[in-house]
């Protein structure tokens, strides 16, 4: 599918929680957050048949992201029934990693191809500070599973202020080249004022180019991460929803006053 601006539109990205494990400050408030009633919350079968719609229309690139995605029960299960749909050429994760040595396996024969995994640091301290509590040999510890469990590629997300060489990046940078991890570089953006950039080493924030939808855990289309536009699945149903969106999908970011990373999936 095509919106307006003759943009290919094949990438969907679903949030299937807005809870995590980590507080990571540019993420998460640091009193928490305010959770959604489970029943605001899509069930498995709602996500699927909301999936094989988007993918009639289309869509055949589907990330599943959060909040945490791990923390979801049964994620393994929802994995494995997304997978099962027919026209899904790419299916990825993004996760922090801490519960991959659980379920790495799992997922892999579930059907999930590969993952992003959050790594800003190498030091146990600061990333113990930016994580608001994390521990990182468990992340450690799960990216190493996912290389054994045969997720490829793996790539890391690592958040900087200004640029790739910031020491912690660079760290990063060095550690990605010895595991034959790829590297991402993302400036810390700002839904509400409108603060964001081209993710080095990837597509995300190139607006020209921009493929993507994103389904929150609670049922909202969102054309556009820098927008305050959503289209409810459940008042509109599945394919007017995701007509809407493209519809009015816009042609760049502006700012978001609606919605936080962990509960869009960034
Ligand atoms: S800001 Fe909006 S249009 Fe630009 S890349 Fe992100 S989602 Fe796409």
């Amino acid at each position: 599918m095509y919106d307006r601006f003759n943009r290919k539109i094949n990438y969907l990205r679903i949030s299937v929680t807005d809870r995590c494990n980590l507080r990571c400050r540019y993420c998460m408030p640091e009193e928490g957050v305010i959770l959604q009633p489970h029943s605001s919350i899509l069930t498995f079968d709602e996500i699927v048949s909301f999936v094989k719609v988007a993918v009639s229309m289309g869509i055949d690139k589907v990330r599943i992201t959060g909040g945490e995605p791990l923390v979801r029960k049964g994620i393994v299960d929802l994995v494995a029934m997304i997978s099962a749909i027919d026209g899904i050429k790419d299916l990825a994760m993004t996760t922090n990693a801490t519960y991959l040595r659980k379920y790495a396996f799992e997922l892999v024969n579930a059907g999930l191809q590969r993952v992003n995994i959050s790594l800003d640091t190498l030091d146990p301290e600061k990333y113990r500070q930016i994580t608001r509590g994390g521990d990182i040999e468990e992340t450690l510890d799960g990216i190493d599973a996912a290389f054994e469990a045969g997720l490829r590629p793996v790539k890391l997300n690592c958040v900087i202020r200004d640029n790739h060489n910031e020491s912690d990046a660079r760290t990063v940078t060095e550690y990605g080249k010895t595991i034959g991890a790829e590297v991402r570089y993302i400036r810390e953006m700002n839904l509400s004022s409108g603060q964001f950039s081209i993710v080095e080493g990837g597509d995300g924030g190139n607006c020209s180019i921009c493929n993507r939808l994103r389904l929150t855990a609670t049922g909202k289309i969102k054309p556009c991460l820098f927008n305050d536009m959503e289209f409810d699945v459940r008042e509109l149903g599945n394919e007017e929803a995701i007509r809407q969106a493209l519809d009015k999908k816009p042609a760049c970011g502006s700012y978001n006053n609606t919605g936080d990373f962990y509960n869009l999936g960034g």
